[in-house]
């Protein structure tokens, strides 16, 4: 007997299930101090909360025998923030309280109401839901509180961030007098607080592992490099670590669709998981994960909370979270029940600081790094490939002739040649990152004799060397906000807090255009001011001493040796507009 202080049928559960012990909050949780008692918990995301709260209220829920109690209605309710979390959560009851015959209902918003009316209708005895959809059915009168003794807040901090507090504080009122209210997250922040007092009675607090040093099952790295090379660069991770799932996070809707498309066209099984989808396209691309018919989510932070794919290993902050808590719960979908995950921050390179500031309030420990490029993935799948290929494969008489009749034709090198080359056909092709590649291939190029460069116009960008402006990342993102080849750009000053570019007078126009329309798309390095400008001073002594000799390999390469002189009219194209993904902030939060 597993677990010999849990009523029968849920210890049978858990031991069916494979669980060996309770996990540290699990514990807590049904601790003697901890019966009949209003909690605070909060304990690292992966950490098994969603059994404990099912242990929690097994005493309000079942009998002396651990059967369900019957009541006029449901005896505990759970309200989880988004709808995605809700049925997994009414999933992971489910199956712990199969046995002890409690059903349950779901109500969640963008599921059918009727459907949902009629199993409320038919006695359950736990109802999981999302607080607007709960707030429905109580006002129509489908959902009967009086015989509640226990309500759940997954997630309670959430709920409050997404403006749901009116919807709980509505149901929570519903509820009768002597309930347990029980809040559950890995954060805590302080608007907790004010819930607590409100609706709970000296309330016990429990904290377990992992709040003061991270999460010690998630290796988190920083990934810096070019704003306009990110998809490239999600592309070679992706690639790099070929994690059995991964989860990439957009900030907004926009960006989820477009990385999202992006990534399909490179040949990736992807899904995408925002509030523009229907329920059921949600539901179903999570579903395809499970059974891993896709190995890749591109999703907004409503997959940010308590999401549990068992394979996730792979968690990629395509954009910078809004904050340290969403950057803790993002990187909670993976490292999850003991298992080890890493959670990658790409990091634009003007974003560095703001990125740093981040962790360390988060107490986060990164590792700091560049993409993976081409060399590091073809090793990687070298490694891979030699790994699956020397499995041992069982082999039928009909495979053995076959492979009798491939070998009078052809030799064992060609065909374990074309073995190799049909695996690699299933990968997609890794990126060219052109920032990594910059500082050789400028520096080669600057050698050269330039034609087209003898008349040019120059441009400011309001980046500097206060913004770690380097010419290998400003060079692509120069290309990108402008459609010109890096062939068509000339001499580069980086002064303190601005940067100096010559682009010819022939294509200045269409670039000036260019830049325009493209200012506002953050992935392409919108946020970066570019403005036609006279030509800029000449730079101190001391910034010429450190470009080095021409044909030196040091840091020459930022600068031309010899700019072409030549200021221009200034600009007269009108403000940068607004036009790219970018412009709707938190558009993507549900
Ligand atoms: P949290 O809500 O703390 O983020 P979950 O409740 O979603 O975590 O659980 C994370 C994973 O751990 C789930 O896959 C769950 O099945 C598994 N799990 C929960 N409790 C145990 C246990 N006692 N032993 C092993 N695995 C467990
Ligand atoms: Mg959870």
């Amino acid at each position: 007997m597993l677990f010999p202080d849990l009523p029968a049928g849920l210890a049978e559960a858990l031991t069916t299930r494979g669980y060996t012990a309770l996990t540290p909050v699990q514990s807590a949780v049904v601790e003697p101090e901890a019966h009949g008692r209003d909690l605070v918990v909060s304990a690292q995301t992966g950490s098994g909360k969603t059994v404990a709260f099912g242990l929690a209220f097994a005493d309000q829920v079942l009998d002396e025998e651990g059967r369900v109690r019957r009541a006029a209605g449901p005896l505990a309710l759970v309200i989880a923030p988004t709808r995605e979390l809700a049925l997994q959560v009414a999933r992971e009851l489910d199956w712990l309280y199969k046995s002890a015959g409690a059903r349950i209902a779901t109500c969640v918003g963008g599921m059918n109401p009727q459907v949902e009316r009629r199993a409320l209708a038919g006695g359950v005895s736990i109802v999981v839901g999302t607080p607007g959809r709960l707030r429905d059915h109580l006002e129509r009168g489908a959902l009967d509180l009086s015989a509640l003794s226990a309500v759940v807040l997954d997630e309670a901090d959430e709920m409050l961030d997404m403006g749901f507090r009116e919807e709980l504080e509505e149901i929570l009122e519903a509820t009768p007098e002597g309930r347990r209210v029980l809040m559950f997250s890995a954060t805590m922040p302080r608007p907790i607080e004010a819930l607590a007092r409100r609706y709970q009675r000296d309330a016990l607090r429990i904290q377990t592992g992992g709040t003061e040093r991270g999460h010690g099952d998630i290796a988190y790295q920083a990934v810096t490099v070019s704003p306009s090379e990110i998809e490239n660069a999600v592309v070679n991770l992706l690639r790099f670590h070929e994690a059995e799932t991964a989860i990439l996070f957009c900030a907004t809707r926009d960006n989820v669709r477009h990385l999202h498309a992006t990534l399909q066209e490179r040949g990736f099984g992807v899904v995408a998981l925002s509030g523009e989808h229907s329920q059921q396209e949600r539901n179903q691309a999570l579903q395809a994960l499970r059974d891993r018919r896709a190995r890749v989510c591109v999703a907004t932070d409503v997959a940010a909370r308590g999401i549990d794919l068992p394979s996730l290993s792979l968690v990629v902050h395509v954009e910078i979270p809004r904050d340290a808590e969403t950057l803790q719960h993002r990187s909670g979908r993976t490292g999850r029940a003991g298992k080890k995950g890493i959670a990658v921050i790409i990091v634009p390179y003007p974003r560095r600081k703001r990125i740093e500031s981040m962790l360390r309030h988060a107490k986060i420990n990164a590792e700091w790094t560049t993409a993976p490029d081409r060399d590091a993935i073809v090793a990687q799948d070298r490694v891979r490939l030699l790994e699956k290929l020397m499995q041992p494969v069982e082999v039928t008489d009909g495979d053995r002739e076959l492979a009798d009749k491939l070998l009078e034709t052809r030799t064992p090198q060609e065909i374990a040649a074309m073995l190799v080359q049909a695996h690699r056909a299933t990968m997609p092709e890794p990126e060219e990152l052109l920032a990594q590649s910059i500082d050789s291939q400028r520096a080669a190029h600057q050698e050269k004799h330039r034609e087209g460069f003898e008349d040019t116009v120059w441009f400011r960008m309001d980046i500097g060397r206060r913004q770690n402006a380097e010419a290998r990342w400003i060079m692509p993102l120069i290309c990108r906000r402008g459609h010109v080849t890096r062939n068509e750009i000339g001499a580069i000053r980086i002064a303190q807090t601005e940067t100096f570019f010559q682009i010819p007078r022939a294509i200045a126009g269409k670039f000036a255009e260019a830049v325009a329309a493209t200012a506002g798309s953050e992935e392409n390095g919108g946020y970066v001011a570019i403005e036609q400008s006279n030509e800029p001073p000449r730079m101190a002594a001391r910034e010429n001493a450190k470009r080095g000799k021409p044909n030196g390999p040091g840091p020459q390469r930022t600068f031309k040796p010899k700019p072409a002189g030549g200021g221009g009219k200034p600009y007269a194209g009108g403000k940068p507009h607004g036009g790219g993904k970018f412009k709707h902030k938190n558009k993507g939060r549900d």
